[in-house]
């Protein structure tokens, strides 16, 4: 299977080829991106050889080229560059590991032309579910979710009409336990200290807020054509159950591993097939318990908000996210508080009216709008 790694220089990037990696005889690496990392991405090219290179947040730049070109990979510059190699003729499945509104074109092409899409970048779906899905079902593109709570209820799910609800779990982040009080004062580097994944920066400010475990509900939402007040939360501080799927008869059937992303790229590669993913086999006897219990809505407002945005419909999920992802990048470089990155989102969720989701200019315009708005936001709680 040849196989384009988008975001192979992040969190997921590297686990999936490190996953790959361990199975030269079913995988090969046909292109790998990065946005900026030109020379992180030129190493990841020496050990995995891939045909095509992308840097999608450079312009051409000829020396780059000929660095690439010396081991024989054809360097693309630009976004657009993305989109070509997800739909490439040659390539059969995408590893959609962008972070942000940034992974939604490529995303989508993947799925227009029929790939298999193992999809970590939830945004996508957020912002375009209907959009993406359609696009699945019309090329017969296979869309596997690497999320680990999708990957779980995926593995989980079987005959949608016997479901009654799923149930995502959600670890509660570093601040499960901080005194409200001093939410306010908490910093980017507490934020990013998740108690059992190493992510990204963004999703572990998600993780922090519980805007992740928003942006899931939406997304299994779309991916598994549940309507929202089918679709739980419940806190599991020790993430060893990824998620559950409750069925009419009352049975619950949950997927349960070690904390490591290896377990659903592994899955989602290798579906409807198991392969090896390097990850440690889950000790039962040493777990010390599962604890489960109800999600403080007062110290997560964000999860609401994401419900909110799902009755609104249309391009309310669009806002909601692009309002989140100024905010969090306002708090990682310190311009606001940890607690305002809720309230930006309120308030942009309050000023941008949602229109219909139509067509991917229409989500891209909300997108824009909702931006502008919560930069205003931001620059009116920095001045205060
Ligand atoms: P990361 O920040 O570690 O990596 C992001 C990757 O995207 C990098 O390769 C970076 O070069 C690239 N990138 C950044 N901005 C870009 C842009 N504007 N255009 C094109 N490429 C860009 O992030 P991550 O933790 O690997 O997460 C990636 C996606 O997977 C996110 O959508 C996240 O929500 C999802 N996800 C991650 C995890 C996890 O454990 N890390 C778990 C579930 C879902
Ligand atoms: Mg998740």
């Amino acid at each position: 299977m040849n196989l384009a790694v988008l975001g192979a220089t992040g969190s997921i990037g590297a686990s999936t080829l490190d996953v790959v990696s361990a199975h030269p005889e079913r995988y090969r690496v046909l292109a790998l991106s990065a946005h900026g990392s030109a020379d992180a991405l030129l190493g990841l090219c020496r050990v995995h050889r891939p045909r095509f290179a992308v840097l999608s947040g450079m312009a051409e730049d000829r020396a780059l080229r000929a660095r690439f070109g010396e081991l024989n990979v054809e360097l693309m510059f630009g976004r657009r560059a993305l989109e070509t190699v997800a739909a490439h003729p040659g390539c059969d499945a995408v590893m959609a590991a962008i972070v942000g509104a940034a992974g939604l074109p490529s995303t989508l092409a993947a799925a227009h032309a029929g790939k298999r899409v193992l999809l970590a970048n939830k945004e996508a779906l957020v912002m375009a579910g209907a959009l993406v899905m359609r696009a699945a079902r019309e090329s017969g593109a296979a869309l596997v979710p690497v999320d680990s709570e999708h990957n779980a209820v995926f593995q989980c799910f079987s005959n949608k009409d016997s479901v009654r609800k799923i149930i995502l779990t959600a670890s509660g982040g570093p601040f499960r336990a901080t005194p409200l009080e001093k939410l306010d004062a908490v910093t980017p580097e507490e934020a990013c200290a998740h108690p059992n994944w190493v992510m990204g920066r963004k999703i572990s400010v998600d993780s922090a807020t519980m805007m992740n475990k928003g942006l899931e509900v939406i997304e299994a939402c779309h991916l598994f054509g549940l309507p929202a007040e089918r679709i739980e939360v419940l806190i599991h501080p020790q993430s060893i159950v990824h998620s559950l799927v409750e069925y009419v008869d009352g049975s619950l059937i949950a997927q349960l591993s070690n904390p490591d992303m290896r377990v659903p790229i592994a899955y989602a590669l290798a579906y409807p097939e198991r392969i090896a993913s390097g990850a440690r086999p889950l000790d039962l006897a040493a777990v010390k318990g599962l604890a489960f219990e109800r999600l403080d809505p007062q110290r997560f407002p964000c999860l609401e908000f994401a419900y909110a945005a799902l009755r609104a419909g249309g391009t309310a999920p669009a806002v909601l996210n692009a309002a989140n992802e100024v905010a969090v990048e306002a708090f990682l470089s310190r311009r606001i508080r940890f607690t305002a990155i809720a309230a930006v989102i309120e308030d942009t969720l309050d000023a941008v009216a949602p229109t219909p989701a139509s067509s991917l200019a229409a989500i891209l315009e909300a997108d824009e709008t909702a931006r502008r708005k919560g930069l205003e936001r931001i620059a009116l709680r920095e001045a205060a």
